[in-house]
């Protein structure tokens, strides 16, 4: 099992992988299962060497000549692989081109060994390692809107949004009355059925589904659910209905507040009932809550602060940065690693970083503190991250 901290860090490298581009086929991704051995892999990238001195394109050829070469020199000082293996990631990127070289250890065991050039890293093994055990289906409906979603850990999925041609329920009386209902009963009915059809899909489809919540305004959710409309394993998994004013993607989070306390155990009720004991706090104003990343800091390291929370969203890193051109030298912490020297303004060189997560995660643990690293799927996790700064913490005595 990967605590939430392990797994909020591996799913934001792979994000960082994921999103980097080669301008052709020359990202090297490199999957070394931990019984393999490193004289092999060498064997392999020497053989992978002599084939891409073929690649007709001089510049790719480059590119990946160079990218193995890296990868060659830096498995030089492994004798054998780390416990849970390792993935390499090498490439040229950008322009001008520069050297990405990342070693990923990752928090499970890799079992596949894999050699890939392609002008994307490949990071869909360790994506796969993050897969979330715990899955809800959620599905909102009523006669004009369907919307079907996933409650996957404490992050909310959009699946699909559906919208009908059932024509409202009014019309003027008189003779058509009843031939416009009965027309609009068989609007709803290919409605259903359209919905329906979708939602069974999506929802069979999905693994580790544990539960499905129905929600939106009124009887229609019910109707359609008596209505056979799903298949019968999806209705089997159908936990409860909840009253939503919402049927559209928004009525997600509704759905998934209504249903909170049906739910106890998740931790998207857990972060959410903390952070109103923040609030509370703060409310009234008893000193025992804090906020900001130098005021929490201070005082995980006088050991007075019980519980840590973190916006997933929060995008910060302590930086010990170079610039090459002009010599200056900087410290401290940055929304994002891309400085420019304030000297010189080219682009500074970073020596160090990390993640201000990590240093946080680090910290709560050498103090006994809780932490908690919170979404923004929630009312109140959207004013952690947008009120305080996304850092905030429960004091254990006032300071
Ligand atoms: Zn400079």
């Amino acid at each position: 099992m990967l605590t939430k901290t392990q797994k909020y860090l591996f799913r934001k490298k792979i994000n960082e992988l994921k999103n980097i581009r080669g301008q052709h086929t020359e990202l090297i991704s490199l999957y070394i299962p931990p019984e393999r051995r490193i004289s092999e892999v060498m064997a392999k990238l020497r053989d992978e060497y002599s084939q891409s001195s073929n690649i007709k394109s001089k510049q790719t050829r480059k590119n990946v000549l160079s990218a193995i070469e890296s990868i060659m020199s830096r498995l030089r000082y492994f004798k054998e692989p780390p416990p849970n293996g390792m993935v390499l990631f090498v490439g040229m990127v950008g322009e001008p081109p520069k050297l990405v070289a990342e070693i990923v250890e990752p928090p499970l065991p890799i079992n596949i060994y894999l050699y890939r050039c392609d002008s994307q890293f490949y990071v869909e093994p360790l994506e796969n390692m993050l897969e979330e055990k715990n899955v809800y289906g959620l599905l909102l409906i009523d006669r004009r809107e369907c919307t079907i979603g996933f409650l996957v850990g404490s992050r909310i999925e959009m699946g699909a949004y559906l919208t009908s041609r059932v024509p409202g329920k009014h019309k003027k009386g008189g003779q058509s009355q009843r031939r416009f209902e009965r027309l609009t009963e068989i609007a709803a009915h290919e409605w259903f059925e359209k919905a329906g059809k979708k939602a069974s899909q999506l929802f069979l489809e999905r693994k580790n589904l544990k539960g499905i919540l129905v929600g939106g305004p009124g009887h229609t959710k019910r109707e359609f659910v008596n209505g056979n409309y799903l298949d019968y394993r999806v209705k089997e998994k159908i936990i409860g209905f909840y009253d939503t004013g919402y049927t559209d993607e928004f009525g997600l989070r509704e759905l998934v507040n209504s249903a909170s306390k049906d739910l106890g155990e998740l931790d998207i009720v857990k972060d959410r009932k903390l952070m109103q004991r923040f609030l509370n706090e703060i409310r009234k104003d008893s000193g025992l809550a804090i906020y900001g990343e130098e005021e929490v800091r201070k005082a995980l390291e006088t050991g007075a602060v019980e519980v840590v929370m973190i916006s997933d969203s929060l995008e910060k890193y302590k930086v010990i940065a170079e610039c090459k051109n002009c010599g200056y030298k900087t410290e401290g912490t940055f929304e994002s690693i891309e400085i420019e020297c304030p000297k010189c303004h080219s682009n500074m060189e970073i020596n160090e970083k990390k993640d201000v997560v990590e240093e946080f995660s680090e910290l709560a643990s050498a103090s006994s503190s809780e932490f908690e690293i919170i979404g923004r799927e929630t009312e109140e996790g959207e004013i952690l991250y947008k009120a305080f700064g996304g850092i905030a913490a429960i004091l254990r005595y006032k300071l």
